[in-house]
Formats: structure tokens, C-alpha cells, sequence
């Protein structure tokens, strides 16, 4: 039987090719980077040649680049690192209402330590305004955080503008830029940030390895002590084929980018327009144009996210949901309830992610199936029901 990946953004395969790079660093170079002997300066070098890589993908110096386990330590050291930078000069930093938790978890703790911590509304399509940041900004502001894209709805916010008012005010500015590193182009020096995380295994690199971009002369602490790797910015044994893994990740991307977002714009595309025509009340979550080329977010009225989810896994389809059930908590996704949906229909809702190899058969198999399994429970739905 088929089965259909529709989940990239929650973690894409590794490319093979990637796999195939990284090989010989567990085995023919298991050397430690930091060791003097020629077994060390093989692993080192595969460390710097996937920095120098990185860099020039990204348009920052190889000295700016920290790897660090992922997107969630790069973002973790950014604010935490920042605040412990920066207490003297003072306490406020501004963030959105629809980060990733990797971003606003460590934001609430340090509110529980005495921080101020704004967080910018966003408007139905998930866009943060720039003025609304600008009005934000106090003299005790010493960093914002505001992501490239979301991992939900896909919304790409102006990064460039947010960091030009961040630059003019003289605060520090940080992009989670997880969802689009390998996606859609990402160049540090465009975008006006001082900081940038990204994490290897959201573009067909190994899970586990990501990195941080840190702007020449920024005032950041470090998260792990125990050892100078990294000039001193993170301890810890180099993870070198995963580090060499998220190199040729990049070299990859870089060759292929172009092609991809053009093939998944147009099967994204396909999708938006198909989906409401079969389905009736079904809503489009996110902007309609500033998004990312591998998402698509519908909210589907009268049922739950989850129950559409295990329904399609039933056929091998794989997708998500900002509905929570599953976990701890019965509140439906914080970036569904900041757009202002309310909770029946945030718990309704289904991302669906593409990636390198979603192949147009694929979508077929997707819209032949969905709309059944729609019918299907809404037809037991007591809310589909009463109306
Ligand atoms: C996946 C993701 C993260 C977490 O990255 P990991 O490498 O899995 O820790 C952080 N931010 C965003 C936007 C993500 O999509």
C-alpha cells in the first residue's frame, strides 16, 4: 500500500546523499575535532569545510557560525544567552504570540525571573506589524525575537523591516529561521538580524545537529561550559558527521532550491484550490501569499484535527494538527488561537507539509481520500448535526 509523508515540517527524511557524506566520520575519521593527531585534523576539517559552507549559504563569516544539537538549543541560547548578556542594560525583550515553544519557553521563564516579556499580537494571517513592534521598544528593551516563518500556518513575516527599526533602536534581533533555511532564500545580511537558529533536520539533514548565527561583536552567553570548542561559545564533543551531515544538507539545497519551491509552490497551490471545492466550509489558515511553499493549513468546521489525522494514518497518510489532544493540555494551538480562531475551529485544523519528495501522485492520493474521510466524521459529528 501507498504511503504519503505529508509532515515535513515536523521533520523531513535525510537525503541519502547526506547519509553517505557522513558515513566515513563514523568510522574510516572517527577522530575527535579537537585532538592534535592527523585522525583530529580530519574530523576537524570536516567541521570547518561544512562551516564555511553554511556561512557562504547563509551570507555570514564561518566565525559566526556555533553548531550547536538544534533549533531548540540555537533558540534556548539566544534568549537566555542574551539576557544573561544584557541584565545590566535591562529587562524587556519583545516576542510574537505565535513563536515556536523553543522560543517563548525560555521567554516565560525568564519572566518568572523578572523579566518583561511583550508578546506581539499577530493579525488574522499570522503577520506581526512592524509599527506595533516599533511602539513596543523601551530604552530597558535588549532583545527581539520574532520567527522567519511559522511551523503551523507557514506566515513569512518582514523580517528585513522588523530588523531595520530593531537596528535603528539599537536592540538585538534574533530569527528562529528553522522553517525556512534550505527553503526559501535566507541571507543574514539582507534580513537585518544579529542572531539566526537553524536546525539540520528540517531541511534533509541528520535530526540532532543545528547551528546559530551570531553577529560579529554581540554581547551572548554561552549555554554549556566544559570545554573551548567553538571558541569557547559551546562545550561538547564535536558531533561531527552529523556537522558534515547538515553541510552537504546545505550543499544540496543550495543546488536544488530553486526547482523545489517552484515544484512545491505549484503542488501547494493545487491544494488550496482543490481543497474548498470538494469540502464545503473549510478555511485556509495563514497568509495567502507570504508563505511558505511546502504548507498548506485548513481548518475543517464540525470535527477534530485529531480524529482527521488518525483517520488518514489509517491510509498511510501522514499529516498534523494544531489540536492537542494527544498531549497534556485540551488547549487547541497557541498560533491557531493568535490568528483569532476560536477553539471548535482550532481544534479542526490540518497541516499539510511537502518536501523533496512529494511527488504529484502523492496529492492525488491525498484529495481522493480527504474529503471522504471528512464526510465520514462529520457524519457522526453531533456538532455537523445540529446545524
Ligand atoms: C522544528 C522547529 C524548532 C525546533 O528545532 P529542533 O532542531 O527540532 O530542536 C524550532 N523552531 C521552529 C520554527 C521549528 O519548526
Amino acid at each position: 500500500m501507498k504511503r504519503v509523508y505529508l509532515d515535513y515540517a515536523a521533520t523531513a527524511p535525510c537525503d541519502p546523499e547526506v547519509l553517505k557524506a557522513m558515513e566515513p566520520f563514523f568510522f574510516d575519521k572517527p577522530g575527535n575535532a579537537s585532538s592534535m593527531h592527523s585522525f583530529g585534523q580530519e574530523a576537524k576539517k570536516g567541521v570547518e569545510d561544512s562551516r564555511e559552507g553554511l556561512a557562504s549559504f547563509i551570507g555570514a563569516l564561518p566565525d559566526e557560525i556555533v553548531f550547536t544539537s538544534g533549533g531548540t538549543e540555537s533558540n534556548n541560547n539566544v534568549i537566555l544567552g542574551v539576557a544573561a548578556a544584557l541584565s545590566g542594560k535591562g529587562n524587556h525583550i519583545i516576542t510574537s504570540a505565535i513563536e515556536h515553544h523553543a522560543v517563548s519557553e525560555p521567554c516565560d521563564y525568564l519572566e518568572k525571573k523578572g523579566f518583561k516579556v511583550t508578546y506581539l499580537k499577530v493579525d488574522k494571517d499570522g503577520l506581526v506589524y512592524p509599527e506595533d513592534l516599533n511602539k513596543a521598544i523601551t530604552d530597558k528593551t535588549i532583545l527581539i525575537s520574532i520567527m522567519h516563518a511559522n511551523n503551523e500556518i507557514g506566515t513569512i513575516q518582514p523580517i528585513k523591516e522588523i530588523g531595520k527599526i530593531a537596528r535603528t533602536k539599537g536592540v538585538y534581533f534574533h530569527t528562529d529561521a528553522v522553517q525556512t533555511v534550505g527553503h526559501i532564500p535566507v541571507n543574514v545580511v539582507d534580513l537585518n538580524v544579529d542572531f539566526l537558529s537553524l536546525s539540520a533536520h528540517k531541511f534533509y539533514g541528520p535530526k540532532g545537529v543545528g547551528a546559530l548565527y551570531i553577529r560579529k561583536g554581540s554581547r551572548i552567553e554561552r549555554l554549556l561550559y566544559g570545554g573551548d570548542q567553538e571558541k569557547g561559545r559551546r562545550a561538547s564533543t564535536y558531533n561531527t558527521p552529523g556537522i558534515v551531515g547538515l553541510g552537504k544538507a546545505v550543499e544540496l539545497c543550495r543546488k536544488n532550491m530553486d526547482s523545489e519551491i517552484r515544484a512545491q509552490t505549484a503542488l501547494r497551490d493545487r491544494m488550496i484550490e482543490e481543497i474548498p471545492k470538494s469540502i464545503p466550509e473549510v478555511k485556509l489558515n495563514g497568509h495567502p501569499d507570504l508563505r511558505l511553499p511546502n504548507n498548506v493549513n485548513f481548518s475543517v468546521k464540525y470535527i477534530e484535527g485529531e480524529s482527521m489525522l488518525l483517520s488518514l494514518d489509517m491510509l498511510n497518510i501522514a499529516v498534523s494538527t494544531g489540536s492537542a489532544c494527544t498531549s497534556s493540555s485540551l488547549e487547541p494551538s497557541h498560533v491557531l488561537l493568535g490568528i483569532g480562531l476560536d477553539h471548535a475551529t482550532a481544534h479542526g485544523s490540518l497541516r499539510i507539509t511537502l518536501g523533496r519528495w512529494t511527488e504529484e501522485s502523492d496529492i492525488d492520493y491525498f484529495l481522493k481520500h480527504l474529503p471522504k474521510v471528512i464526510e465520514k466524521l462529520r457524519a457522526m459529528s453531533p456538532l455537523y448535526e445540529k446545524k
